[in-house]
């Protein structure tokens, strides 16, 4: 089955993975900008990092006849230096026309702190006058509740943002509801130690539905799956799912979400177009 991969780190991944991926049926990746494993010293190492993923890493994929769209940002982790964050903002209009990328993220929180915040509201200013969507990440375990909560209403406080252009990733059991109940996209990361498994991830499919639904592996530099979404798709069809509720989750509705992004020029394979 082609599927789209909405979250995924390839810059962390070596070439044997875009095979991989494609000969798993994977056809379009997105990859949102994210923290390095340590921190970067100036606004020009971002400024190199996104020449990678605007320039370099669709070649890459392209090889393997993957399409590869991306997100800008500084993210939560390199927010409390709240003054190069804002060397970065600056920065990011610089790259927002190319065609690979489809708007703002990974942004949210990490540790939940003040200034994590005042990076993260100046994001959504910005994706705002740029008429961009948005990709979130939201904490991960002691902070998911308590950050996915703060994250969810500065979004709904600022009433320019359209909630049908945020997908809020990293989505587990105690935070599904509450961010499709706002109207929002919601994502699970599959991931191996920590996140959610594939049989977790079924199991939340089967209370919620697939509406608003997306699956990803961040397939970043740390112990993760680069194949963890046919994983799901292959629990999916254990348990007998049908393949129609498969394929608006692993492709469909990354298709549709990513359609409102005015640079995402999907091509489908033949015989395989999809009418949203
Ligand atoms: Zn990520």
């Amino acid at each position: 089955m082609d599927y789209i991969d909405p979250h995924i780190h390839m810059v962390s991944r070596i070439t044997d993975d875009y095979a991989t991926l494609a000969r798993m049926g994977c056809v379009a990746v997105s990859e949102p900008a994210f923290w390095a494993g340590y921190d970067r010293g100036s606004v020009d190492g971002f400024r190199d990092y996104f020449r990678q993923l605007t320039e370099v890493e669709p070649k890459r994929a392209a090889a393997y006849g993957i399409q590869l769209f991306c997100w800008l940002c500084i993210n939560a982790k390199e927010a409390e230096d709240v003054s190069l964050s804002r060397d970065v903002l600056a920065m990011i209009p610089e790259f927002l026309d190319h065609p690979n990328v489809l708007g703002i993220g990974e942004i949210g929180l990490n540790k939940n702190t003040k200034n994590e915040s005042i990076v993260f509201l100046e994001h959504l200013d910005l994706a705002v006058r740029y008429n961009q969507s948005i990709l979130i990440h939201t904490p991960h375990l002691e902070d998911k509740f308590q950050g996915t909560r703060m994250i969810l209403d500065m979004l709904c406080d600022d009433s320019r943002i359209d909630r049908s252009r945020v997908l809020v990733d990293h989505v587990e059991e105690h935070t599904i509801a509450e961010v499709l109940d706002r109207g929002f996209w919601a994502g699970m990361t599959l991931y191996p130690v920590s996140k959610c498994t594939p049989e977790r991830a079924a199991d939340m499919i089967e209370v919620y539905g697939v509406e608003r639904l997306m699956a990803n592996s961040a397939g970043d530099w740390g112990p993760s799956k680069p194949t963890a979404v046919p994983d799901l798709i292959f629990e999916l069809r254990r348990r007998g799912h049908r393949e129609s509720l498969i394929r608006k989750l692993v492709y469909e509705n990354p298709i549709e979400f990513f359609s409102q992004s005015d640079h995402f020029q999907f091509a489908p394979r033949d015989g395989n177009h999809v009418t949203i």
